[in-house]
């Protein structure tokens, strides 16, 4: 039988020993469901701490970090060495092999330097990138072999170099190009909010770019429902749940409704 594709986003913000765990046991139940889950985490808060211990001093751009060459190495040995290397300990405890690998292995990932912010206005954050090619054999090569693979949302550049890319994106980047049946995006929040805090069980394109211009989806919201309608000519839907409530995950597959679904 043919697995269908699940891409999920576990965010940085929502993940820590508590969730992680609680998420991989979740994630240990898909396989048998008929899933081939591919995971993407983010790690904000992670390589925040790191920087924070090491005493690295960062500099910010629009209120955004500026990614140079000691942060960005901070960040790779965070995303790569930490956050998804505890992904596979504990899916290893729920007897489910993981693989835990950032974009730049078989270049999934391929990306340019980023050089402009959401609104297409000309920024520089340093080593962050934009993803220009998706590479899926890899990961089609491990989903096949009954290995579920843990991404960190790094590229390889078309310069050579390393980038961080936002988690948001390498993750839907990674939904198109497998043509994901659902990306689920897992996150801090029991979804996306109305301007009156009330959860928007279902929405679409439209709406989302009328919520940004109104200012009611702000901050880290903007990168996830930007990404997320970006999918949708791709992807079947775009779920946006709570991560810190793992079984959210098997409601959703089990089809009941749970935080935010975007459909074109
Ligand atoms: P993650 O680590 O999962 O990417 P982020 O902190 O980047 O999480 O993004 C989620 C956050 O976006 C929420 O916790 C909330 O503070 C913020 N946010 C801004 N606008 C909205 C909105 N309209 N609905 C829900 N969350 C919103
Ligand atoms: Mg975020």
């Amino acid at each position: 039988m043919n697995k269908k594709n699940i891409v999920i986003k576990f965010g940085g913000n929502a993940l820590n020993e508590t969730t992680g765990r609680a998420f991989c046991k979740a994630l240990a139940k898909l396989p048998e469901l008929g899933f081939a889950p591919i995971v993407i985490h983010g790690g904000g808060p992670q390589i925040n701490a790191m920087l924070e211990a090491l005493a690295i001093e960062s500099h910010f751009v629009n209120g955004l970090r500026y990614t140079d060459e000691k942060t960005l190495s901070v960040a790779e040995m965070v995303l790569s060495g930490q956050v998804g290397k505890m992904l596979v300990q504990f899916l290893a405890g729920e007897n489910i092999l993981a693989v835990s690998i950032s974009g730049k292995d078989g270049k999934t990932l391929v990306a340019d330097k980023m050089t402009c912010d959401d609104n297409g206005k000309p920024i520089d954050l340093g080593f962050v990138g934009n993803v220009s090619v998706v590479n899926p054999t890899l990961l089609n090569t491990l989903t096949n072999a009954g290995f579920i693979p843990i991404i960190a949302p790094l590229a390889y550049g078309n310069d050579g170099m390393t980038y961080n890319i936002n988690a948001d994106y390498a993750a839907a980047a990674i939904a198109k190009a497998v043509s994901a049946e659902h990306f689920i995006m897992m996150t801090n929040i029991s979804g996306l909010l109305d301007n009156e805090k009330n959860i928007i069980h279902q929405t679409n394109s439209q709406e989302i770019r009328e919520l940004i211009q109104d200012n009611v989806i702000q901050g880290g919201m903007i990168p996830k429902t930007l990404s997320a309608i970006d999918t949708l000519s791709h992807v079947g839907e775009v779920n946006i749940i709570d991560g810190r409530e793992a079984d959210n995950l098997l409601k959703l597959l089990s089809g009941k409704i749970i935080g935010t679904t975007i459909r074109a």
